[in-house]
């Protein structure tokens, strides 16, 4: 039995979020603290815990994280303008829930990439 995480908990419907999108195995949610005027994480139901963990196995629903969010860009407007995906990955990364998740971040200039 995999582990129950934060995000498994919100793809189950036992805590809220708001969800917007849901379709063949993938969950995506707007992030609680958002850092753009849309943000969203965008989640495998499986509960992969990072970059570090996905498998060949994993590969047809990696893919489908990426469909996901070209589909949520463009329901939310942001797709002609522009966007940005990140996956944190371990202490560095400071990633905070270790089931696997893509930010989308858009809705203004976002800048250039991270701080040095
Ligand atoms: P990361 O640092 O990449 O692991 O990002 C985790 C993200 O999850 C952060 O941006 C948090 O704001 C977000 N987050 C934590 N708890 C919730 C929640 N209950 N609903 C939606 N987003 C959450």
């Amino acid at each position: 039995m995999a582990e129950e995480t934060l995000f498994t908990k919100i793809i189950n419907g036992e805590i809220p979020a708001d969800i917007v999108y849901r379709e063949g195995g993938v969950t995506a949610f707007r992030d609680i603290n958002p850092r753009a005027p849309t943000h969203v994480l965008i989640v495998p139901d499986k509960p992969i815990p990072g970059v570090n963990e996905v498998a060949e196995a994993d590969a047809e629903v990696l893919g489908k994280l990426f469909l996901a969010a070209k589909k949520i860009a463009e329901q939310e407007n942001i797709a002609a303008d522009g966007y940005r995906l990140i996956i944190n990955c371990g202490k560095n990364a400071h990633q905070e829930v270790f089931h696997l998740h893509m930010h989308l971040l858009g809705g203004h200039d976002l800048g250039c990439m991270v701080a040095a």
